[in-house]
């Protein structure tokens, strides 16, 4: 990097700060960069900071949105008694993107940790409470992941719900599509057994 000049080395040195990308794939993108005409560079570079300007929290769901509230809440289609809780809002994209739910999104920005000095009072939790006070949430899915703190943080929310009218339901887990058992884990083997359905009995 040190024969470069030092413009294009504070560029690499922006570049390889993102996730996943060391010195030599900086390098890399910092050279194509320099192939692209000015316009192309403009684009990106505005892209980047309109992004960051009008990119924010919709103040209901607390996922990610450039109007408030999201275009989601603000969907009469969607069924507004069905909310889905989930850790993040890659995973609110992710269940957007398979089209498998048509309710309410509520994010919790992480999972209940007291190894990582993460409490409930960290996440979005206060905020759903008042949610589901309102009275129009008839059942909440919690989509947490099925690590050990998503599942912590699916019975706090369980605990947390009983004095409210509301189901609380648990996404299922067991065998991936498409996979092979013999690959599996126990404990993925052993919830999928546990959680297996009836497909019709004589
Ligand atoms: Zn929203």
């Amino acid at each position: 990097m040190q024969y470069y000049p030092p413009l294009l080395v504070r560029l690499i040195k922006h570049l390889s700060r993102l996730p996943g990308i060391g010195e030599k794939t900086a390098t890399r993108l910092a050279l194509h960069i320099l192939r692209w005409d000015c316009e192309e560079v403009r684009s990106l570079a505005n892209s980047m900071i309109e992004a960051k300007e009008k990119v924010a929290l919709c103040s209901t769901c607390f996922g990610l949105a450039d109007t408030d509230p999201c275009s989601l809440c603000r969907n009469p289609n969607r069924d507004q008694t069905l909310l889905c809780i989930v850790e993040q809002p890659s995973d609110l994209a992710a269940l957007e993107q398979s089209g498998a739910f048509n309710g309410l999104y509520h994010v919790l920005h992480g999972t209940i940790s007291p190894l990582n000095g993460v409490g409930p009072e960290d996440l979005k939790i206060q905020e759903l409470v008042v949610r589901v006070a309102d009275g129009r949430i008839r059942e909440l899915v919690v989509a947490t992941n099925t690590n050990v703190e998503g599942e912590a943080t699916a019975s706090y929310l369980f605990d947390l719900m009983k004095p409210y009218p509301v189901t609380v339901t648990r996404i299922a887990s067991g065998v991936p599509v498409g996979s092979d058992l013999k690959y599996l884990d126990g404990v993925t083997i052993k919830r999928a057994m546990e959680r297996r359905q009836n497909l019709g009995s004589a």
